[in-house]
């Protein structure tokens, strides 16, 4: 469930945060009457939704190396924030020690979001068993919101690093390739410019693996240009090449401007790789995808599908979570592919990991039938 739902647990988590630090805020107000513990609960709660909406804005703008380093900052503020929370208010109380420790641990444990869920509530229920017997009941139940409050904030900061961290890595493995020169030409294809399938299965490779090891979900497709042969026929050999080269600068703009990897993995085939949480996001790029193809307006007289160039496409959003290969990869969005020729060409099916079931996508205002 959690593997191929993590962005909705991700969500419900972020909820609960959020209603037991109000809670929590509340509850020395209006019963204790201590407003020192109200207004640090408040400050506690400003971090957390802070670092969960600065983690958001990093997933958006894609913004790496520096705003991870200030990411952490604000992280080593918030245990400061604990710090002073067990000084100043409750110096009698172990919470403080322990959290830091705590903390800390899950930095170790941040690049596998399922393993520091799970290690956050074992721990949780280990803290509050060993000290409810020890304790007077006020002291315990200060440390149990403190640790509660902690655990909590650390799953978030761990599910929301975790992509942020692993799509530094993919961009920072792609600087490096471009770097090696030697490296850059054997994966590249001399008539589009983007890397050739030999590329192709380096990277699918390493998107595999760092994806499948924090969770997050790979999403693939597979593009093919609809009756090319019959182009070729009837404009020539040199006009077919001019069209595949116009496609290869559509998908070096979609690669500039989406942060996607792009390669020619056949004669008139090519495969798109990049990884997105989000399924409506996935299928915005995707729609976005084929109306560029359709944008450029090539003329094509023999094409049964349109009087222009189009191309299918079959999207395969693998979740994260997975134990799919790079050859089962390849066969999901494959089939995806197969399905949208079999549909009479220029459009796109999805195939999710969740459900293996097909689907077609299509825009929100073609949309006749329910269920498509
Ligand atoms: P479909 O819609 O089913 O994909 O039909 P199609 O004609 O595109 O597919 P098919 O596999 O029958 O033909 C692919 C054609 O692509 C055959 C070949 O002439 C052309 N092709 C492959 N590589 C190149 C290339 O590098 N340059 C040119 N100009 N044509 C190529
Ligand atoms: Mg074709
Ligand atoms: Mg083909």
């Amino acid at each position: 469930m959690i593997n191929q739902y993590n962005i909705r647990s991700l969500r419900i988590t972020c909820l609960i945060v959020s209603l037991l630090l109000v809670i929590f805020s509340l509850f020395p107000l209006l019963i204790e009457k201590k407003t020192l513990k109200f207004i640090v609960y408040l400050i506690a709660a400003a971090f957390e939704l802070g670092v969960y909406g600065y983690t958001r804005y990093l997933q958006r703008k894609e913004l790496k190396r520096v705003p991870i380093a200030v990411g952490f900052l604000l992280f080593f503020s918030c245990i400061m924030l604990f710090f002073y929370i067990g000084v100043i208010a409750r110096p009698e109380s172990q919470a403080v020690n322990f959290m830091v420790f705590f903390i800390c641990a899950q930095l170790v444990f941040m690049i596998d979001p399922l393993w520091n869920m799970v290690l956050n509530v074992v721990v949780v229920i280990i803290f509050s068993s060993w000290t409810f017997r020890i304790k007077s009941p006020a002291v315990w139940q200060f440390d149990m919101e403190n640790v509660v409050i902690a655990s909590l904030g650390g799953m978030i900061f761990s599910w929301q690093m975790s992509h942020a961290v692993i799509k530094e890595m993919i961009s920072a493995r792609r600087l490096a390739a471009e770097r090696n020169r030697f490296e850059a030409e054997s994966i590249r294809d001399d008539l589009t410019g983007l890397s050739n399938r030999r590329g192709f299965l380096h990277e699918v490779d390493f998107y595999i693996n760092a994806c499948q090891h924090v969770h997050q979900t790979v999403c693939v497709i597979m593009m093919d240009v609809d009756h090319f042969k019959f182009y070729n026929d009837y404009y020539g050999h040199p006009k077919g090449d001019q069209v595949l080269k116009a496609i290869g600068g559509v998908l070096s703009r979609l690669m500039a401007e989406e942060k996607v990897f792009a390669a020619r993995v056949g004669g008139e085939e090519f495969i798109i790789l990049w990884t997105e949480n989000r399924l409506s996001e996935a299928q915005r790029l995707v729609l976005k995808l084929h109306q560029m193809i359709i944008d450029l307006q090539i003329p094509h007289e023999k094409s049964p599908a349109a009087p222009y160039i189009t191309a299918s496409l079959g999207l395969y959003f693998l979740r994260g979570g997975s134990e799919d290969t790079a050859e089962e990869l390849y066969a999901q969005a494959d089939r995806a592919l197969y399905e949208a020729k079999n549909r009479g060409r220029n459009c796109i099916m999805l195939l999710d990991s969740a459900d293996k079931t097909l689907r077609q996508v299509i825009r929100a205002d073609e949309r006749t039938e329910p269920g498509l």
